[in-house]
């Protein structure tokens, strides 16, 4: 198992989050921040519901943990649908996309998660399903073989990507709409965790839920984990109350940092400083100096060391910066010499 799969701060899903479920808002109402977010795709409920037509296409895009699957049920829920969920790598040939299809009903959402990961020619088979609500299936073989169009009902694609770069041209321009979903802010992090103990039922101070939400990388996924972890550390050192002690004690023990940030990333800056004096150095380069996988760290380690301003991504590779340097206790380098003509 690599060191990525044990992060207690890791924002892919993990079997412990399982519970996460019953904390996982249903409403738009009760999602928490994303105001941005909210109020557009408030606009476009309404406005399928006016029509009485199903919703856009719609793509959500951004790191792990953010609230995308979260956002597609909450659609169904608002758009009183059915959703059927299935992720990219899941649907290995085109026959498999076509039976999801065909068993659709009007209005339904399928929800696609990693879209990014569809395979070409099921990619292909979803194009004029998505645009003309058509499926085309191949009968017979050889010269007899012909195409049958088969009409589909009006359903809507929720597409989930953590790398927008790597959806194909095509295929994006097939979704009416597409949202990116940020980091969110400390308020908003303050806020889950409160919910989220009020229904776990875990007594908690506000100071100890701020101490849980400053460490918890912007991301709901990480608040609820490190909420879970300290409320086991206040059941078995303490009374059961998450005092600001308590969540410092817990999450030091974790190895948590007063920024959120684990021995990973502390693993990845230290190699672009100490390896690479700094930067700049390429992902794969990277990646194989700490043994870890590039995408990994793309997509679960670089956005949150970016976002605090520690890590840079340049054309010409990683550049790490004062900031980050700081932080673990390293000196900065002073400013390289402008090079002499
Ligand atoms: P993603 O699909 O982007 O990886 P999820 O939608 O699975 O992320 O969100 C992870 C967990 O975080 C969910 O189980 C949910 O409980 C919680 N969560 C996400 N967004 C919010 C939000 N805006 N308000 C409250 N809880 C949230």
């Amino acid at each position: 198992m690599s060191e990525s799969q044990n992060r207690v701060i890791d924002p892919e899903p993990k079997p412990g989050d399982r519970l996460d479920h019953a904390l996982r808002p249903t409403r738009l109402a009760d999602m928490i921040g994303q105001t941005q977010i909210k109020e557009n795709v408030q606009i476009l409920i309404e406005a399928a519901k006016q029509r009485e037509e199903a919703l856009d296409h719609v793509l959500f895009y951004g790191p792990p943990g953010l609230g995308k699957t979260t956002l597609a049920h909450v659609l169904a829920n608002e758009m009183g649908v059915n959703i059927k969920v299935t992720a990219g790598p899941a649907i290995e040939r085109a026959g498999d996309l076509a039976a999801i299809l065909t068993n659709l009903r009007a209005g339904d959402i399928l929800f696609i998660d990693e879209i990014h990961r569809l395979g070409r020619v099921v990619e292909e088979v979803l194009y004029p399903a998505m645009e003309d609500y058509a499926l085309d299936i191949v009968i017979g073989k050889g010269p007899s073989a012909r195409s049958v169009r088969l009409k589909l009902p009006r359903f809507t694609v929720v597409g989930a990507t953590t790398r927008l770069a790597l959806v194909t041209a095509p295929l994006r321009a097939r979704f009416g709409a597409t949202y990116r979903l940020d980091f969110y802010d400390l308020d908003a992090m303050r806020e889950i965790i409160e919910v989220a103990a009020g229904k776990l039922e875990v007594p908690a101070e506000p100071e100890g839920i701020s101490a849980i939400g400053l460490r918890s990388r912007g991301t709901p996924r990480v608040a609820l984990r490190l909420l879970r972890r300290v409320r086991d550390y206040a059941q078995v050192r303490a009374d059961g109350t998450v005092t600001p002690d308590v969540a410092m004690q817990a999450l030091n023990l974790l190895n948590v940092d007063a920024r959120g940030l684990d021995e990973m990333d502390r693993r990845v800056l230290r190699a672009i400083i100490e390896k690479y004096n700094g930067g700049p150095v390429g992902l794969t380069t990277i990646a194989a100096s700490i043994s870890e996988e590039p995408d990994t760290i793309m997509d679960v380690v670089e956005p949150y060391l970016m976002q605090l301003g520690f890590l840079e991504r340049t054309s010409q590779g990683r550049v790490v910066t004062p900031a980050a340097y700081e932080h673990i206790g390293l000196e900065p380098p002073r400013q390289k010499q402008p090079k002499l003509l």
